[in-house]
């Protein structure tokens, strides 16, 4: 093959590739990369020939595991029959237009509408688009403002880095001012001297305020993560789903879930929206594990009611990417949840899911763990210098990195995100490798913990 085939040879390649998310001026320093060249089933193999647990499951989307030959076969034998069609003007394909249907049909109530996207930054673009299509069509064109949150994570074209929690979004966007962004739904470091259905009500009075504030006549929706991923792992107080859908219902603003994590099994259910946290989304966004991560493939699914407005007689809907419904995604989505329905994939991390995140939860005795949080296979751990006063460490000291880099050497991939350490795996592991998972983590953070300055 013409590939780079050792570390030093894809690495000299490399340096033409500008990583996303990443401190580009350390790696043009260390040019500290692991190049990932093979997988299988919950392990992949880096280009030194070292085998690694998959704990993040590519990047929260490799649900069925690696190399699942249905999907491949799926995706060959689509390609070799329709390489390419759109799904823009008049044209279709068998694919896109099953995908459609059955996604219609696993999708709560009546979201039976769905828009191809390419990535999960586009499908909630696409959702806040979607709506200001929809409130100009209904003449309300002032209906343009975006209710996010503090710890948001929804994607990095312009629209959704705005959406995102502001440290990244500072400075970068323009469509910052159509955000505004309500408080952060972390009890554990917000709620203060409050009980969580203090604190629970002071963050439904906040959105209260904030819809008053500005207006309930120019916001479109409120948009939101049923559980945080990128934001820390952060899984607000129950209840507080279904009372800031009833103010959104209450004040006419659309309901927008991001599902583009919690969808697919990672919590045990197709979608989480209604199974988890008893809500009815207006649209909710998929991306990630729809495909596990075959191909890449979005959607904004939409409730027919949204969709009998921006398909009425007023012109063209002016929205769509050449990608949209590509049929090696569609084909790859498919084949992926038939695969889930088959192994009853859902059901079966409703069993193994609290083994994980009571494995995980285990490691709250270790001095350094100051939260260890999340739900079924979607966990954070937290570090702390001091866990009574919930102290951090300084950011210099790199602690979720250190922990990572720990356990990458001991044959398991975690993804550090500062003083946080994510775990988001693939959902088919089995209780044996839940538990070395959790041996190896207790190792790598007890001996980090044995290296820290005094
Ligand atoms: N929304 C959530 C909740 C995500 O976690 C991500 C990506 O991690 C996105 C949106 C953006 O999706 P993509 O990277 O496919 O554009």
């Amino acid at each position: 093959s013409d590939l780079p085939q050792t570390t030093e040879d894809i690495l000299a390649a490399d340096a033409h590739l500008v990583q996303s998310w990443a401190d580009l001026n350390a790696l043009k320093q260390t040019g500290a990369r692991t190049a990932i060249v093979s997988a299988k089933g919950v392990m992949v193999r880096d280009s030194d020939g070292n085998e690694l647990l998959d704990g993040i499951g590519g990047l929260w989307c490799v649900n069925v595991g690696h190399g699942r030959k249905e999907i491949i076969d799926a995706i060959s034998k689509q390609l070799s029959t329709l390489d390419f069609y759109s799904t823009f003007y008049t044209f279709t394909h068998p694919t896109a237009a099953a995908l459609a249907k059955k996604l219609a049909q696993l999708a709560p109530g009546d979201l039976n509408r769905v828009h191809f996207s390419n990535s999960g930054s586009v499908a909630n673009d696409g959702a806040v688009r979607i709506l200001h299509h929809y409130y100009e069509r209904l003449g309300r064109p002032s209906k343009k403002l975006v209710l996010s949150r503090h710890g948001a994570y929804h994607g990095s074209t312009y629209l959704s880095i705005a959406m995102t929690t502001p440290p990244y979004s500072k400075g970068w966007s323009r469509a910052e001012g159509i955000v505004r962004h309500l408080r952060k739904p972390h009890f554990w470091r917000e709620g203060g001297d409050m009980t969580e259905a203090e604190f629970l009500n002071a963050l439904i009075d906040d959105m209260r305020t904030e819809i008053e504030t500005v207006g309930a006549e120019n916001i479109a929706c409120f948009i939101q993560e049923p559980i945080m991923g990128a934001g820390g792992v952060i899984v607000p107080p129950k209840g507080y789903h279904r009372r800031a859908q009833d103010l959104c219902r209450q004040y006419d603003i659309k309901f927008v879930a991001d599902e583009v994590v919690t969808a697919f099994g990672r919590l045990g259910h197709f979608f989480a929206s209604e199974a988890v946290f008893d809500t009815r989304p207006d649209i909710i966004n998929i991306a990630k594990g729809v495909t596990s991560g075959y191909q890449p493939l979005a959607a904004t699914i939409m409730t027919d009611e949204i969709h009998d407005v921006i398909s009425g007689p007023d012109g063209v809907f002016t929205h769509g990417m050449t990608y949209a419904g590509h049929p090696a995604g569609a084909a790859a989505g498919l084949a992926n949840i038939a695969l889930m329905e088959t192994e009853k994939l859902p059901e079966r991390v409703r069993h193994t899911g609290p083994i994980f995140e009571n494995t995980l939860r285990a490691l709250g005795d270790l001095d350094i763990v100051g939260e260890v949080r999340g739900s079924h296979f979607m966990m954070g751990i937290e570090f702390v210098k001091d866990k009574a006063k919930k102290t951090l460490f300084d950011a210099g000291l790199n602690i979720g990195m250190r922990v990572a880099r720990k356990a990458q050497d001991k044959g398991l991939v975690a993804r550090p995100l500062g003083h946080i350490l994510i775990l988001s795996p693939p959902l088919t592991l089995t209780e044996e490798q839940i538990a070395q998972i959790g041996e190896i983590l207790r190792e790598s953070i007890t001996e980090v913990m044995g290296e820290l300055p005094r």
